[in-house]
C-alpha cells in the first residue's frame, strides 16, 4: 500500500490531480459551514452582476442568484451524483461480471446476451429513455447514468473473471470444500478489485459529465436545486451577454474532471506492476549513441574490431556501467570465446555491436566498433538495419521464444531472407531446405513445414542457427545458444558451428559461462569482469595457464574429469554491482592477491606474453592452476 502512494506520488501529474481534486472535495464537503448566500433566493432587481462585484464574488445569474454559493452548492450535488452512480455502476457491473465469469456456460451466454443488448443502444439514447421512463430528477438521472455504465463494467470483470476461474488456486479452493460463495468472496473478488478500482477511477470523470450532460437538458436536477449540468443549461440563452454565468460553472467542470482523469492515470499505472519496470516503454530503433570523447580510429585488426566500447543504463538517478570499456577483435574464420559470470555484461556487448541495446535505459557513450573499416556505432539506423542478419546475424539462447509460434519454420525462414532481397516462394523454399540441412536437420523437405512447437529443443536450435545464416553473414554472435540444451544436444550443436565456420570462413564471437564449451570450439578467448575484459589470449594458453586472478579462480570451479578428488572452489563474494564500481580492479574485493594499489587508479588492459591482461599481480606461469 505504501510503495502504491509512493509510485503515485512519483507520476507529477496525478500527483497535481489528486492535490486539485482533494481541494474541490474539501470545498465541496464544508460548503454547509461557509459564510455564504442562499444559493436558491432570487433577487431580481441584481441579475447579471460580473464577477468581483460586491457581496457577490463570482456574479449573479438571471434571477439574481449568488454564482459562488450555486457554484459550492452544485459542485458538492455533482460530486455526490458522480460518486455515487459510478459507485452503484461498479458495483452491479462487477457482480454481474463475476457471476457471468465464475459459472460461465448457460447463466454467462444469458447474462451477457442481455449486456450485449443494454451495450448496443447510444448510451445518451438509453440514458435519455430512462429518464423519460422514470420522470427527470437527479435521482432518476443517476439511476440512468449507473445503468448506462453498469455492462462496461460487467465485460471488464467477466473477461478478468474468466481467466481467474480456471486458475489452480480455484481449483484448490473447491478441493478444499469451499462453497462457490466463498470461492467467489475469498479467492476471485480480491483479484478483480484492482480491476474495478482502476476501472472506476478512469470512468467517474464520464459519469459526472454524463450526469452534468442530462442535468444541462433539463432531466436532472430541478430547479430551484443547483447542480454544475443545470447552470450550465440555464446560462445558456446569456452566454453571449453574460459569458460569466457559463464560464464559472464550465470551469468548474473542467477542473473535476481534469483532476480525476489524472489522478485515475495515475492510480492505474501505480496498480499495473507491468508499468513499473518501465516495460510498456517503447525501445527506440536502435541504441542511443552518445559519446562525449574522441572516437577511436581503426587500426585494420580483424573484420571487426571493437575499442573502447562503453554501454550504460540510465536509470531513473543511477547509471549502471554494464560495460565499462571492451576491446576485441576478431578475424575472418575466427572463433573468438567470450566468457564470464552471469551480469557481467557479455550480452550487453553483444548487443551493442548492432545498435540492438534497448534505450531507454541503453546508451552507448564511448568507443567505436569498425567493421571492415564502417563504425557500426555511430551508423545510422538504415545501414544497421540493412547489416543485421546479413552482415552481422546473432542466435539467442532460447530458441522458442525467437520463433514465431504460429508460423511454420520454412516460412520463418523465407522471411528472414526476404528482409534482405526479394525472392521468389520456390526459390525461398529451395533455399530454406538447403539451410536446414546445412543445419543437419534430417528430412528437411518435411520439416521445413513443421511449426516450432513440433520440434525438440536442440532442433529448434538448429533452426536459429539456419536463420542466422541465411543471409550468408560475415560473422555470427552466438550468446549462450547451447545453454538451455542438454550436453549430447550441445555438442551437435557446437560440431554445427565448427563446421560452418571452416566451409564458409565465418567469423564467430561465442557467449557462454562454460569453460569445456571455449575449449571445445574457440581460438581464442576473452574472460570478462564487471563490464571488462580483464585477460584475453589463445584459448590454448589460457586454458592451461590463466594468468588473472579471476580467471584462475574461474577454472577452479570447474570439475575435471579424471582430475582425481579436489575439492571444488566456489569464489566467495558476489561481483560488484555496476551501478557502484570500486575504483581500481573490481575484482579486488575477491581476490587474494590483492594489495592496496589494486584499489587504487584505473588498471591498463596490457600485453603480457602473447595475452593481454588487466592486472597488477598476474599468477605466475610456473604455478599450476590456484589452489
Ligand atoms: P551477461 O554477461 O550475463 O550476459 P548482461 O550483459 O546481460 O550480462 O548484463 C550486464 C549488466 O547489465 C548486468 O549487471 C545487468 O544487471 C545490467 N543490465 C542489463 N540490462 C539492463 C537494463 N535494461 N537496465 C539496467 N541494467 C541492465
Ligand atoms: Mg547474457
Amino acid at each position: 500500500m505504501r510503495a502504491f502512494f509512493i509510485l503515485l506520488a512519483r507520476n507529477r501529474l496525478a500527483l497535481a490531480g489528486g492535490v486539485v481534486l482533494a481541494l474541490v472535495v474539501t470545498l465541496a464537503l464544508v460548503t454547509p459551514l461557509l459564510p455564504l448566500a442562499n444559493p436558491d433566493v432570487t433577487d431580481t432587481s441584481n441579475r447579471f452582476r460580473p464577477i468581483f462585484s460586491e457581496g457577490a464574488l463570482l456574479g449573479t445569474d438571471h434571477l439574481g442568484r449568488d454564482l459562488l454559493s450555486r457554484l459550492l452548492w452544485g459542485t458538492r450535488l455533482s460530486l455526490a451524483v458522480g460518486f455515487a452512480a459510478a459507485i452503484f455502476a461498479a458495483s452491479i457491473g462487477a457482480a454481474i461480471g463475476i457471476i457471468a465469469g465464475f459459472y460461465g456456460g448457460r447463466t454467462d451466454n444469458v447474462i451477457m446476451r442481455g449486456v450485449d443488448m443494454l451495450m448496443a443502444f447510444p448510451y445518451i439514447l438509453l440514458a435519455l429513455a430512462i429518464v423519460a421512463a422514470l420522470g427527470p430528477g437527479l435521482f432518476n438521472a443517476l439511476i440512468a447514468v449507473s445503468a448506462v455504465n453498469v455492462p462496461f463494467f460487467a465485460r471488464n470483470i467477466r473477461g478478468i473473471t474468466v481467466g481467474i476461474a480456471h486458475k489452480e488456486f480455484v481449483d484448490a479452493a473447491r478441493l478444499a470444500g469451499l462453497s462457490n460463495t466463498r470461492i467467489i468472496l475469498s479467492e476471485i473478488l480480491p483479484n478483480v478489485v484492482p480491476v474495478i478500482v482502476i476501472a472506476m477511477s478512469t470512468t467517474i470523470g464520464w459519469m459526472i459529465l454524463e450526469t452534468a450532460g442530462l442535468s444541462f437538458l433539463g432531466l436532472g436536477s430541478q430547479p430551484p436545486q443547483a447542480d454544475l449540468g443545470s447552470m450550465l443549461g440555464e446560462a445558456r440563452s446569456a452566454l453571449i451577454t453574460n459569458p460569466h454565468t457559463s464560464v464559472v460553472p464550465g470551469v468548474m467542470i473542467l477542473v473535476i474532471v481534469m483532476s480525476i482523469n489524472l489522478l485515475g492515470d495515475g492510480v492505474r499505472d501505480a496498480l499495473d506492476p507491468r508499468l513499473k519496470s518501465g516495460a510498456l516503454t517503447r525501445p527506440m530503433a536502435a541504441t542511443l549513441v552518445d559519446r562525449q570523447g574522441p572516437v577511436p580510429e581503426p587500426t585494420g585488426k580483424g573484420l571487426l574490431e571493437v575499442q573502447g566500447l562503453k554501454t550504460e543504463f540510465h536509470v531513473k538517478d543511477r547509471i549502471y556501467r554494464a560495460v565499462g570499456g571492451v576491446d576485441l577483435h576478431v578475424e575472418k574464420g575466427e572463433c573468438l570465446g567470450i566468457i564470464g559470470e552471469s551480469g557481467s555484461g557479455k550480452s550487453v556487448t553483444a548487443l551493442s555491436l548492432m545498435g540492438l541495446v534497448a534505450s531507454p535505459p541503453g546508451v552507448i557513450t564511448a568507443g567505436a566498433a569498425h567493421y571492415d573499416g564502417e563504425d557500426l556505432i555511430g551508423a545510422p539506423y538504415p545501414r544497421l538495419r540493412d547489416m543485421r542478419g546479413r552482415n552481422v546475424a546473432y542466435i539467442f539462447q532460447d530458441p522458442l521464444a525467437t520463433l514465431h509460434p504460429l508460423y511454420r519454420v520454412g516460412d520463418q525462414l523465407i522471411e528472414a531472407i526476404r528482409a534482405h532481397r526479394p525472392i521468389s516462394r520456390a526459390e525461398g523454399r529451395a533455399k530454406a531446405v538447403e539451410l536446414l540441412e546445412a543445419v543437419r536437420i534430417p528430412n528437411p523437405e518435411q520439416r521445413v513445414s513443421d511449426y516450432p512447437h513440433e520440434m525438440s529443443g536442440g532442433m529448434r536450435q538448429r533452426i536459429g542457427i539456419a536463420m542466422a545464416l541465411a543471409n550468408d553473414p560475415d560473422i555470427i554472435i552466438a550468446d549462450e545458444p547451447t545453454t538451455a540444451l542438454d550436453v549430447t544436444v550441445q555438442a551437435q550443436v557446437l560440431t554445427i558451428l565448427d563446421d560452418l565456420r571452416r566451409s564458409r570462413g565465418l567469423a564467430i564471437v561465442f557467449i557462454t559461462h562454460d569453460f569445456g564449451v571455449v575449449a571445445q570450439l574457440c581460438d581464442r578467448v576473452a574472460v570478462m569482469y564487471a563490464g571488462r575484459i580483464v585477460e584475453e589470449g589463445t584459448t590454448a594458453e589460457i586454458l592451461d595457464f590463466p594468468r588473472h586472478p579471476y580467471t584462475a579462480r574461474l577454472m577452479a570451479c570447474v570439475p575435471e574429469l579424471g582430475g582425481g578428488k579436489r575439492r571444488l572452489e566456489a569464489i566467495p563474494g558476489l561481483p560488484p554491482v555496476v551501478d557502484r564500481l570500486p575504483p581500481g580492479c573490481a575484482f579486488a574485493e575477491r581476490c587474494l592477491k590483492a594489495r592496496p594499489d589494486c584499489r587504487k587508479g584505473e588498471i591498463p588492459l596490457e600485453p603480457l606474453g602473447r595475452r593481454r591482461i588487466r592486472c597488477l599481480y598476474p599468477e605466475d606461469e610456473s604455478r599450476e592452476v590456484a589452489q
